[in-house]
C-alpha cells in the first residue's frame, strides 16, 4: 500500500506549520530581552520558515541564572536516578508522538529529506532518551580499596551548569547527544543550537516540560555563535560546557575557558575519514554501496562522512566504476518528496563554499568523474550533484581539507604501510573504515589508525551503547554511551577515617 504521507501531505503540512520560535528559558516561551530576531530560511523553497528570538548575553545571563537556581534546588540535581527515568521515557515517548512536526522542523530549516528526517534523525532521538533513561537507576558508585583504617567512597556527582552548543547537520539529534546524557547526570543545560537549524530543539524543550522535567533544568537560546555562542563560552557560571562543530570554532571555545572561569570543554570537531578498500575485499558491492552512502547521507554535511576513499590499485577501476553506479542513486530532490535521497545542502553560502572546494580539486588536476554541478531545482539553487573526483593526490585541498559536502576524493595505494601512512596524513582521526576479509588485516590496520571509531566492512558504525568521538583535531572527549556520563559529572571522594 502507497504511503498517505506523499509529497503533497508534506507540502500541506509545511505551509500550515507554525513553529514556536522564541527562547525557552525556566519553563516559558520568551522573547529576546531586546526583542531582536533572526530570520530561518528554508534552503529549498528560499522562504523564512519563522522569525527567532536572537539571544545574546542579557538571554544568557537570565537561562544561567534558571539553570543555577534549579540545579541548586535540587528537584532535578538530586532527586532518586528512579525518579528522572520516567520523565525521559515520557520525553521519548513525545517525540515520537510529534514525530511529524519535528522531522518537518529539519527537513524545513537545513535541507535534509523528509525521510531520513522522519525514519532516522527522530527514531533515533528518542531512542537515545530511551537509553539514558534506562540508564539512570543502574549507575554504581565506588568503594576504593583504603585500608581497614578508613572508607573511601567515591560518588559520581552532576557537574552543575552544563552548556551545550551544537552544528546544524543533525539539528534534532545533535542536541539529544548532548542533552540526553547531561540530563540523565542530573545536570542543568543550556543548549544553543545552530542559528540555521533552531527550531527542533526549541520544541524539544517544550516537550520536556511537559514529560515533567522541572522549570530551568533544560533552557534553549537560539542566536549567533559570535553572540550567544560567545556568551556561554565565556559565562563564569558555566560548568562545563559541551560542543560539536568546526574545529576552529572549537578552539575558540577552549580559549573562551581559558580567558573565563576553566570550565570544562568538550569538543567533537571536524573529520576527514578515510574508507580504505583492499583487493581481499570478498564483498566489494556492499563496498561500493557503502562508499556511495558514506559520502552522500546527509548531502555528504557528515562530520564522519568517508571523505577520502583509499583504494587498492589493482582493484582501483573495477571498483571505481562500482561507486559510480553506487552514487548515481543519490539524485538531488525536493527534501519534502518522501522519495528523495539527497536534498539541498544547509544554505547558498554553504553550497556555493562546497562548490568552490570542487572547482579547485579541477584545478589542482584531479579528475572529475561524475557529478560536482550546481542545480537549480524550483527556487533554490542549494543542490549538488554528488562529485567523484580520482587521480586525487594527497597534498590537494579535496584530500585534506573537510569539505562538509557530497564531494568523494579516490586515492590509490599498492601496500597496506602505503594506505595506513595515507590514512594518518591528516590533522583529523574522527573516524576510518576498512574493507578487507582478512581477519589479521583488519585487526592490524584498526589498531594502527588514528580514529576515534574504525570500523571494519561498513562504514560509520554508530549505536546509542557504543561511544562516538575523536583524536586529533577532531576533539576530544565521547559522546554515545556510559562514557558521555563522564563528561557531565565529577567523582567526589569521601574519606572516612575509622
Ligand atoms: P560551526 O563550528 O561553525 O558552528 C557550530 C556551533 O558553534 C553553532 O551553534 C555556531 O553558531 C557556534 N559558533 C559559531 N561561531 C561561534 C563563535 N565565534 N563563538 C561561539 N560559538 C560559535 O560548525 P557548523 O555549524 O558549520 O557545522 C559544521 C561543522 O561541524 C563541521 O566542521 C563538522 O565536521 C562539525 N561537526 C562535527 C561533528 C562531530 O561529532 N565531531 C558532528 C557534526 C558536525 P551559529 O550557527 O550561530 O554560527
Amino acid at each position: 500500500m502507497l504511503s498517505s504521507k506523499d509529497l503533497s501531505f508534506w507540502t500541506a503540512c509545511a505551509t500550515g506549520l507554525q513553529p514556536v520560535s522564541q527562547a525557552y528559558i525556566d519553563g516559558r516561551l520568551q522573547d529576546a530581552a531586546d526583542g531582536r530576531q533572526f530570520a530561518s530560511i528554508c534552503p529549498h523553497t528560499g522562504r523564512t520558515v519563522a522569525m527567532v528570538a536572537r539571544c545574546a548575553q542579557a538571554d544568557v545571563d537570565l537561562a544561567v541564572s534558571a539553570a543555577r537556581r534549579s540545579f541548586e534546588a535540587g528537584d532535578w540535581s538530586r532527586c532518586h536516578p528512579r525518579e528522572r527515568k520516567p520523565v525521559l521515557q515520557k520525553l521519548a515517548q513525545l517525540l515520537r508522538d510529534n514525530a511529524d512536526e519535528l522531522a518537518l522542523l529539519d527537513c524545513l530549516d537545513m535541507g535534509k529529506p523528509i525521510s531520513d528526517a522522519l525514519n532516522i534523525d527522530v527514531p533515533a532521538t528518542a531512542a537515545l532518551f530511551d537509553w539514558y533513561a534506562e540508564a539512570c537507576d543502574k549507575l554504581y558508585d565506588e568503594v576504593a580499596p583504603s585500608g581497614p583504617d578508613a572508607l573511601a567512597l567515591v560518588t559520581r556527582e552532576p557537574v552543575g551548569v552544563v552548556a551545550a552548543v551544537i552544528p546544524w547537520n543533525f539539528p534534532l539529534d545533535m542536541a539529544a547527544w548532548k542533552v540526553a546524557p547531561a540530563l540523565a547526570a542530573g545536570n542543568s543545560v543550556l543548549l544553543k543550537p545552530a542559528e540555521q537549524s533552531p527550531l527542533s530543539a526549541i520544541r524539544l524543550a517544550q516537550l520536556a516540560s511537559e514529560a515533567g522535567l522541572p522549570d530551568g533544568v533544560l533552557n534553549v537560546l537560539p542566536g549567533y555563535g559570535e553572540e550567544a555562542g560567545q556568551a556561554l563560552g565565556l559565562h563564569p557560571d558555566i560548568d562545563c560546557l559541551s560542543f560539536t562543530g568546526s574545529t576552529e570554532i572549537g578552539k575558540r571555545f577552549l580559549a573562551y575557558s581559558a580567558a573565563s572561569n576553566m570550565k570544562m570543554v568538550w569538543l567533537e570537531c571536524g573529520g576527514k575519514s578515510p574508507n580504505l578498500v583492499f583487493a581481499d575485499c570478498a564483498d566489494l558491492d556492499a563496498a561500493a554501496r557503502k562508499a556511495a552512502f558514506g559520502i552522500c547521507f546527509n548531502q555528504g554535511q557528515v562530520c564522519s562522512a568517508s571523505s577520502r576513499l583509499l583504494v587498492e590499485s589493482s582493484i582501483h577501476d573495477r571498483f571505481v566504476e562500482k561507486v559510480l553506479t553506487e552514487m548515481a542513486h543519490y539524485q538531488p530532490g525536493n527534501p519534502l518528496d518522501p522519495a528523495t535521497r539527497l536534498g539541498t545542502l544547509v544554505d547558498a553560502g554553504h553550497t556555493g563554499r562546497v562548490h568552490g572546494f570542487i572547482e579547485d580539486g579541477v584545478r589542482q588536476g584531479a579528475r572529475l568523474l561524475a557529478g560536482g554541478e550546481r542545480l537549480r531545482i524550483g527556487d533554490s539553487d542549494c543542490y549538488l550533484q554528488p562529485a567523484l573526483f580520482t587521480g586525487v593526490t594527497p597534498q590537494m585541498r579535496i584530500a585534506r581539507e573537510e569539505i562538509f559536502g557530497p564531494v568523494l576524493s579516490v586515492l590509490r595505494f599498492d601496500s597496506e604501510a602505503e594506505a595506513i601512512a595515507m590514512a594518518n596524513d591528516s590533522i583529523y582521526g574522527l573516524a576510518a573504515a576498512v574493507w578487507t576479509d582478512q581477519l589479521q588485516r583488519a585487526h592490524r590496520v584498526a589498531r594502527a589508525l588514528r580514529a576515534g571509531t574504525v570500523s571494519v566492512n561498513t562504514v560509520d558504525a554508530l549505536d546509542p551503547g557504543v561511544p562516538f568521538g575523536g583524536c586529533k583535531q577532531s576533539g576530544f572527549g565521547r559522546d554515545l554511551s556510559l562514557h558521555a556520563l563522564d563528561k557531565f559529572s565529577q567523582l567526589k571522594t569521601t574519606w572516612i577515617s575509622l
